[in-house]
C-alpha cells in the first residue's frame, strides 16, 4: 500500500511519512511503555517544571533519531518529564514563569521575556484598567444596539399589528 506513496510523493515527504510511522510504532510499543513508566517513576512522577503530577508526558528532544540506540535511553537522549500544559508551553517556545502568582496557577513566559503576561498585568494595573474600560464600553455599545433593535421590532409590531389581515 506504500507503492503509490513513493511514486507520487517527493523523497523528502516519503522520508517524513516513514519516520512518523516508525515513531508511532515505537511510541505504541511495549519497549517504549516500559521505558516510559520507568522514567516517570525515577523522576519522581512529577513535572520537572511545575511539579504537577497529572497528565505527565515525556519531551523527547531526539524525535528524528528513533533508530539510534540512545533513543530508548531517556537519560542519554536528554528527555524531560513534563505535564501536558508545560509540554505544550515548551513547544510554543515558552518556559514556566518563576514568579509567585496570586491566582495560584502556573503561567508561562516567553523564554526571553522577564515575566509572563499575568505578572506584567499585575505590575502594570493601568493596562488592566484600560482593558476593563474597553470591555465596559463594548458592553454599553452592545446594550444600545440591542435596545435600538428592540425598539425597531416594537415599532414594526405596532405598525403591523394594527392592520388586520
Ligand atoms: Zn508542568
Ligand atoms: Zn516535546
Ligand atoms: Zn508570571
Amino acid at each position: 500500500m506504500n507503492e503509490d506513496l513513493t511514486t507520487t510523493t517527493c523523497p523528502e515527504t516519503t522520508r517524513t511519512t516513514t519516520r512518523r510511522k516508525n515513531l508511532k510504532k515505537k511510541w505504541g510499543g511495549k519497549e517504549w511503555k516500559i521505558a516510559r513508566e520507568k522514567f516517570i517513576a525515577e523522576r519522581g512522577g512529577k513535572c520537572e517544571w511545575c511539579e504537577g503530577t497529572e497528565r505527565l508526558t515525556i519531551h523527547h528532544p531526539m524525535r528524528n533519531s528513533y533508530g539510534d540506540l540512545a533513543y530508548m535511553n531517556f537519560y542519554l537522549s536528554g528527555c524531560i518529564l513534563l505535564c501536558s500544559r508545560c509540554h505544550a508551553a515548551l513547544h510554543a517556545g515558552k518556559v514556566l514563569c518563576e514568579r509567585e502568582h496570586a491566582d495560584g496557577e502556573n503561567h508561562y513566559r516567553s523564554h526571553d521575556a522577564e515575566m509572563c503576561s499575568h505578572c506584567y498585568l499585575q505590575e502594570h494595573p493601568e493596562i488592566k484598567e484600560l482593558a476593563e474600560i474597553a470591555r465596559a464600553e463594548k458592553r454599553k455599545r452592545q446594550r444600545e444596539i440591542r435596545k435600538a433593535q428592540a425598539a425597531k421590532v416594537k415599532a414594526w409590531k405596532e405598525k403591523n399589528g394594527g392592520k388586520k389581515k
